[in-house]
């Protein structure tokens, strides 16, 4: 390949879209593609695969080694499309005369990283006085498993960039400030017995269901602490059981019982509050009460993952070049939890800035617009041109 035939970046989301690199499935099909992409065109990338080989991140330079560089972060990762309604082949992008491009990750978030891996070419031609660092990454839509490790590699491994574009889709906003996100897992253990000997045993799921009855409550009370500054909605933490499974029959007590769960939280409160209170309820009030029923009865909380929140002070010096980049006037709060935290928590000014609209992210039909991406290509097109100056 050479820079002449480079794609646009419509072009590259299209390859980007055709790997099916739904969370459960390796992406290292992608990371290859992308590492080869880049070798074509001289640039040299750095894999930081997961414990198991089975899935890698990607961070790659281009410009001077320089400090003072921008990062642009994206996850290659996306949500599965089980069972949902999508009327054309979802890993083909479909444009449509309204000028959407239809597919699954082409907002969230293919379309940020074809940008990106588009303007490769630009970013060699250009004299850049510092550098343009690019940070993909797997599993970030359970839970942001990856970025973990890729950030602590890029930043010790590059000199301090000055700030962190993360590409998810704000429709080309500049956002600061994210919610906090927690999830985890608590495991039930009971004691079988057959259902007309209550006596004998101890259902997981009736203790299960007390917890989920408690976080009901705790999530009322936490609603009441508002933030009227930030405009989000809701403004406020949330709490969500997202997975529950156990029992085996209608007749037994439950042996086991799992719930999957999560909160989120403003930016600026306490983030392991929910967790801690979690921890105390169990230790000190739940468990006492199932291990009276049996001395064999467990409950273990596990933390599976954290994503930190993004508060908007932090992050002022990177809003004000991406301000720049997009011509907007303000910048914005999400309720939602992105990698940006996890920069931030290495000491960097990070915004979310990226196409397409969030309320299309995870459903059927998911599209980018065209102009969402021509504007994202202008974006970096106005960031070049700063960054030769
Ligand atoms: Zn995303």
């Amino acid at each position: 390949m050479t820079a002449t035939e480079a794609p646009n970046s419509i072009e590259m989301l299209k390859r980007l879209v055709a790997f099916d690199t739904t969370s459960r499935n390796s992406n290292l099909d992608l990371i290859t593609y992308i590492q080869t992409y880049l070798e074509d065109f001289g640039v040299t990338s750095t894999l930081v695969p997961n414990p198991e080989g089975t899935k890698a991140n990607l961070y790659a330079t281009i410009g001077p080694d320089e400090p003072g560089g921008i990062v642009l972060s994206g996850h290659t990762d996306v949500v599965p499309v089980d069972g949902q309604p999508w009327s054309s082949d979802p890993w083909t992008i479909t444009e449509k005369p309204d000028g959407n491009l239809y597919g699954r990750g082409t907002c969230d978030m293919k379309g940020f990283i074809a940008v990106a891996l588009s303007h490769v070419p630009a970013f060699q031609r250009a004299r850049l006085k510092v550098p343009m660092h690019f940070a993909f990454s797997y599993d970030e839509e359970i839970g942001c498993l990856g970025a973990h490790s890729l950030v602590e590699k890029l930043m010790g491994n590059v000199p301090r960039p000055q700030a962190v574009i993360v590409g998810e889709p704000t429709m080309m906003g500049v956002v600061t400030a994210q919610n906090a996100g927690g999830g985890l897992v608590a495991t039930f253990t009971g004691v079988e017995a057959h259902s007309s000997m209550t006596h004998l045993g101890v259902s997981a799921i009736h203790f299960a269901g007390d917890f989920i009855h408690w976080l009901n409550e705790l999530q009322v009370e936490l609603a009441q602490r508002k933030h009227p500054h930030l405009d989000t909605l809701p403004n406020h933490t949330t709490i969500n059981v997202g997975i529950v499974t156990g029992g085996t029959a209608g007749n037994i007590l439950a042996r086991e019982c799992v719930l999957n769960w999560g909160y989120r939280t403003l930016p600026g409160d306490d983030a392991m509050e929910v967790q801690r209170r979690a921890e105390k309820y169990v230790a000190e009030l739940l468990l006492p009460k199932m291990r009276k029923k049996h001395p064999d009865a467990d409950i273990t909380l596990r933390r599976r993952s954290f994503v930190p929140g993004l508060k908007p002070e932090e992050n002022e010096a990177a809003a004000k070049l991406a301000l720049q980049w997009t011509g907007g006037n303000r910048t914005y709060a999400v309720p939602y939890g992105t990698e940006a935290g996890i920069f931030r928590g290495h000491g960097i000014p990070t915004v979310i800035c990226g196409p397409g609209d969030i309320s299309q992210a995870h459903q059927p039909n998911e599209f980018v617009a065209r102009s969402q991406m021509d504007a994202c290509d202008a974006f970096i097109g106005k960031m070049i041109r700063w960054a030769e100056k």
